[in-house]
């Protein structure tokens, strides 16, 4: 029988960026290649994407196993498999869905996995079995879908977090249409995709951030309108790019947004406004009552389900969306780039490319 790379590189150890300890650096180390299972497959990364959410989870120490490989934005090439693994092959190009979902339960078959009711308890790569930032990453085929050629690694690893979580808000959970005046607050990560999500349904839309530099590249990706929610009047401004009549669909990047976005949002919508929360609020208080008598609705919308993500990919081959990605790093670099991405320093996506 033929040996694998794996079989030949077996006394070889690979290494990973691994977090140990609340608000500390990540600590490169070696690891030996992982023994798979009956149905997992191992993936020689090629990128690994840096989440703004992975810093929320190092600073506030919200993960209970560990040490852990962080990294859940995961492409490569897979390198071996499971003996029951028949969708995928030594070779392949692929990109990960990093929330395991049991696809039994009523929301794994209505096409709502990342609703399903086993998340707690299945592996979650990068939160709560070893993700990315390795060269070698351990998982379930289930987990693992191809990406069309046009899509080079650094663009499809993006789009396993930030680019899935913001077409599932944008189409799924949002249901923008042709005309929609459209608000996405926040132009980090996501926002960069939902600008070009929203405006490929024919969107009127209007970035809000505070970041020049990231304000420019919402316009170069499509934006109509963009404000500087730190100089400009907010609701004021949404009402003169929309003619006066507010915003139909409000959509949250913002991490952590507190009392003055949700006031801004409320006091900027259209009768009937939708906003959609996908940055995690703060404790809230604000006044509710617009919600009955101008038909308001908020919702949230966390992640999308591997059905959304390979849609998301025709889609993105299709249609010329624009990667996100404005850095590219080696393992030993995360550190310092996580320093800066803390400090909002890169505009788009920074990825640990193998
Ligand atoms: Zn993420
Ligand atoms: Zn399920």
């Amino acid at each position: 029988m033929m040996q694998t790379q794996v079989e030949r590189d077996k006394e070889a150890n690979f290494r990973a960026a691994r977090f140990y300890k609340v608000g500390q650096p990540l600590v490169i180390e070696e690891l030996e290649v992982p023994k798979l299972g009956e149905k997992d497959v191992l993936i020689k990364v090629k990128s690994a994407g840096i989440c703004r959410g992975e810093l929320d989870l190092i600073d506030a120490g919200m993960l209970r196993k560990l040490p852990i490989t962080l990294g859940h934005e995961i492409s490569g090439v897979v390198e071996d498999t499971g003996i029951q693994v028949s969708t995928h092959k030594i070779g392949d190009r692929v990109v990960v869905h990093a929330l395991t979902t049991c696809g039994n339960c009523e929301y794994c078959q209505q096409g709502q996995d990342m609703l399903c009711t086993s998340l707690l308890t299945s592996p979650q790569y990068g939160f709560t079995a070893d993700g990315g930032y390795a060269e070698f990453c351990k998982v379930n085929a289930s987990q693992v879908l191809p990406i069309p050629s046009e899509i080079p690694f650094d663009f499809a690893s993006t789009l396993g977090c930030a680019g899935l979580t913001a077409y599932h808000a944008v189409v799924k959970a949002g249901r923008v249409a042709a005309n929609d005046n459209v608000v996405v607050y926040g132009v980090g990560g996501l926002g960069m995709y939902a600008i070009q999500f929203a405006k490929l349904a024919g969107a009127n839309v209007i970035a809000i951030g505070r970041n020049e530099e990231k304000l420019k590249k919402a316009v170069d990706l499509g934006a109509d309108h963009v404000i500087r929610a730190a100089e400009q009047n907010v609701s004021t401004a949404i009402k003169n790019a929309t003619n006066g009549k507010g915003a139909d669909i409000t959509f949250s990047f913002v991490p952590f947004a507190g009392n003055e976005v949700m006031k801004n949002c409320w006091d900027s919508f259209a009768n009937g406004g939708r906003m959609i929360l996908v940055g995690l609020p703060r404790p809230l208080n604000i006044d509710l009552t617009p919600i009955v008598f101008r038909g308001f609705s908020l919702r949230g919308s966390f992640y999308g389900s591997k059905a959304d993500l390979a849609e998301m990919l025709e889609l993105v081959k299709n249609n010329k969306i624009k990667s996100d990605v404005a850095k590219t790093i080696s393992l030993d670099e995360i550190n310092q780039s996580m320093e800066s991405i803390r400090k909002g320093e890169i505009a788009g996506r920074c990825v640990v490319a193998f």
